[in-house]
C-alpha cells in the first residue's frame, strides 16, 4: 500500500461532520502504522487504504472519521423491525413505479429513534443488519457484531458485517423486446468500459455490470467510474449506460427501462410464434392471414400448427427470412427499434407476396408484433395487394389482449458476490467450516436482511435482488472495491462448533441499547423474517 493511497478528504465535509457528531458508532483506536503521524490524527483501519484521519474530518470513503480522537463509524447501524400486522401489509411482490418491500423510517430525532428501537426490542421483532456495521481489517479480527438472540426458544446468533467485495458484480435484466446491442458488446458509463451484453432471455434482455475486472484490471479511472456507478445502481438510483453498437440506456432497479430516450412499456408475452400459438382460436373466423413479427421467431398463423390445428386453408403469404419450422421464421429484418424488436418500421417490408394458387383478393391479413404495441390490418386488392383497411372490432380485442398479457417492463438488479476467505474469517476461526455449515443449511446468509441465494460448488457466491435490501445499502472504499451488507445467522450451538468468536456474541438488547440506530419496517410474511430463513442454497 503506498503512501498516497492513504487519503484525507475530510475538509469537503467537515460542516457534515459536525452535525452527524452525535449520530456516529464509536469504535476503537488502533496504534498507527507510522510513529511521524500528526497527533491530531488517526489511522482508520477497516480496510488496506489505512486513511490518516484529522480530527473533525472523515476518510476517504466518508464512512469513517476522526471524533475527538475515536475512529468512529459514521453512517448508522440499520435495524430491520417487523411490523406488528403482517396479515394488513405483506408484500405482494415487486410491483413496476412502487417502492420495494422495505419501507424506511428515519427518524430526524435522536431520542426518538432510540424510543422506537427499545419499543419494537422489547418485542423481539429486530434484527441487526450489515448495513451500517463496519468493517474489520486485517482478516482475523472477528466481525462487527454477532448478535444474540432467541427465536421460539432456541439461542441464536446473527454475525454482521460489512464486506469488502472486488469480486462482485450487477445481472440486470431488462425487461425489452427492443434491441439493445449485439451479445458481448461493452457496455459504458461516463465513456469508461463497465461491463458487457450478454443473454437474450425470453422477453429480456440481460446485462453484466461491474465485476473485478472492471473494477481493479483496467486503468484508475475504469475501476473509479465502475465502482461509483455500482454504488448507485445498489442503492436503486438511476444509472446511464451506452451499449457499444446499441442502445443508450437509463437503468434504476424496480423502474422501467428508458432505451434510446422511450421509456419501455410492456414485455412481450411470447416469441412471434408463442404468440400465435396462445391466440389462434382467438382469431379463428375473424381473420385469413396473421402475421406476428418478431425479431427472433416471426409466427405466420396459416402454416403454423396452430393454424393447422384449425384447419385453416394456406394463404400463400411468401415471407422474407429464413423459414425455420412450418409457420416460424428467422431473420425477417435486422435488429432495431421497429416493430418486435426489429428494424421494420412498414410490417409489409417482411412480406415478398402472395401465391396465387392460395390467396385470393378480399383476404384479411392481420400483422402485429409481439406486445401488441404495432398492429395493423390489411385485405388483400385484385392484384394480391395488401391494402390499409380499419381493423374489425373483433380482430382489435384480440391485439388488446395481447397487450394486456404483457407485463409492465421493469429492470431488475442483482447482486453478486463472492465473500471471500477473508469475511469468512471474521466469522470463525476455521473458514471452510462456515462454507460448509452454509452448504449443510445450518447457517443462513442475508444482505441487509434480505435472503440471498448461495451458489452451489465451492465457496460463498451469493446473489441477492438489490430491491429487498434497505436504501443506501452499498458504500465503496477507494482500493476500489464495493461495500456491502451481510450477516451470517444460525444457532448459537452451532456457532460454537464452527470455531465462531463466542467472546464476541452480545445480546439483542445490548446492541440495540448501545447502537445508534435507525428503523426499518419491512412488510413481509412472517416465514420471510431473516431469523426464520431456511438457507437458499443453489
Ligand atoms: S477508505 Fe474508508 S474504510 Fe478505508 S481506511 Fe479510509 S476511511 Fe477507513
Amino acid at each position: 500500500m503506498t503512501a498516497h493511497n492513504r487519503v484525507d478528504h475530510s475538509a469537503d465535509n467537515a460542516d457534515e461532520l459536525t452535525s452527524a457528531q452525535n449520530d456516529v458508532r464509536v469504535l476503537g483506536k488502533s496504534r498507527p502504522r507510522s510513529e511521524n503521524m500528526a497527533a491530531n490524527k488517526i489511522e482508520c483501519n477497516a480496510c488496506p487504504v489505512l486513511c490518516q484521519i484529522t480530527e473533525g474530518r472523515s476518510g476517504a470513503c466518508d464512512r469513517y472519521a476522526n471524533v475527538q480522537g475515536v475512529l468512529t463509524r459514521v453512517d448508522p447501524l440499520v435495524l430491520l423491525t417487523r411490523i406488528s400486522d403482517p396479515s394488513s401489509t405483506e408484500h405482494k411482490g415487486t410491483q413496476p413505479q412502487q417502492q420495494p418491500q422495505l419501507q424506511h423510517r428515519e427518524l430526524s430525532d435522536g431520542s426518538a429513534d432510540r424510543q422506537e428501537a427499545n419499543v419494537t426490542s422489547a418485542s423481539a421483532e429486530l434484527f441487526v443488519t450489515g448495513v451500517g456495521a463496519g468493517t474489520t481489517y486485517p482478516d482475523y479480527k472477528p466481525a462487527p457484531f454477532m448478535v444474540s438472540s432467541k427465536l421460539n426458544g432456541v439461542d441464536m446468533v446473527t454475525v454482521v458485517t460489512e464486506g469488502i467485495f472486488s469480486y462482485c458484480s450487477f445481472k440486470v435484466k431488462i425487461d425489452t423486446d427492443r434491441y439493445l446491442g449485439p451479445e458481448r458488446a461493452s457496455i459504458r458509463h461516463r465513456g469508461e468500459e463497465v461491463g458487457h451484453v450478454t443473454t437474450a432471455e425470453y422477453g429480456s434482455q440481460m446485462l453484466s455490470l461491474g465485476g473485478v475486472h472492471h473494477l481493479t484490471g483496467g486503468s484508475k479511472k475504469e475501476g473509479r467510474v465502475t465502482c461509483e456507478m455500482m454504488m448507485a445502481l445498489g442503492n436503486k438510483q438511476a444509472v446511464e449506460l451506452d451499449i457499444d453498437g446499441g442502445a443508450k440506456l437509463i437503468v434504476q432497479a424496480g423502474r422501467a427501462p428508458i432505451v434510446d430516450g422511450v421509456e419501455e412499456k410492456r414485455m412481450r408475452v411470447g416469441c412471434g410464434s408463442a404468440t400465435i400459438g396462445i391466440f389462434a382460436k382467438q382469431w379463428f373466423g375473424h381473420v385469413d392471414e396473421v402475421v406476428v413479427v418478431d425479431d427472433h421467431i416471426t409466427g405466420v398463423l396459416s402454416e403454423h400448427q396452430a393454424g393447422r390445428c384449425l384447419d385453416m386453408p394456406l394463404s400463400g403469404i411468401k415471407m422474407r427470412g429464413r423459414k425455420s419450422t412450418p409457420g416460424r421464421y428467422f431473420q425477417v429484418a435486422n435488429p432495431g427499434q421497429g416493430w418486435g424488436g426489429t428494424d421494420i418500421a412498414n410490417p409489409l417490408e417482411i412480406i415478398e407476396g402472395f401465391d396465387p394458387e392460395h390467396a385470393r383478393p378480399g383476404m384479411r391479413l392481420l400483422m402485429t408484433s409481439t406486445t401488441g404495441e404495432h398492429s395493423a390490418w390489411f385485405v388483400l386488392d385484385e392484384q394480391l395487394q395488401p391494402v390499409p383497411a380499419a381493423m374489425p372490432s373483433a380482430v382489435q380485442k384480440v391485439v388488446d389482449r395481447i397487450v394486456e398479457n404483457c407485463e409492465p417492463s421493469l429492470a431488475s438488479v442483482l447482486f453478486l458476490a463472492g465473500a471471500g476467505g477473508s469475511l469468512r474469517a471474521g466469522v470463525t476461526d476455521n473458514p471452510v467450516w462456515l462454507t460448509n455449515s452454509i452448504k449443510q443449511a445450518i447457517t443462513h446468509v442475508s444482505c441487509g436482511g434480505a435472503p440471498a441465494y448461495v451458489w452451489a460448488g465451492g465457496g460463498i457466491t451469493v446473489m441477492v435482488d438489490v430491491l429487498r435490501m434497505p436504501d443506501n445499502a452499498f458504500g465503496s472504499v477507494p482500493t476500489p472495491a464495493i461495500v456491502a451488507p451481510i450477516e451470517f445467522t444460525m444457532r448459537l450451538d452451532d456457532y460454537a462448533r464452527l470455531g465462531g468468536h463466542l467472546a464476541c456474541v452480545r445480546p439483542l438488547d445490548e446492541v440495540v441499547s448501545a447502537e445508534r440506530e435507525r428503523s426499518v419496517h419491512w412488510a413481509i410474511r412472517q416465514s420471510d423474517w431473516p431469523l426464520h430463513q431456511k438457507p437458499m442454497l443453489g
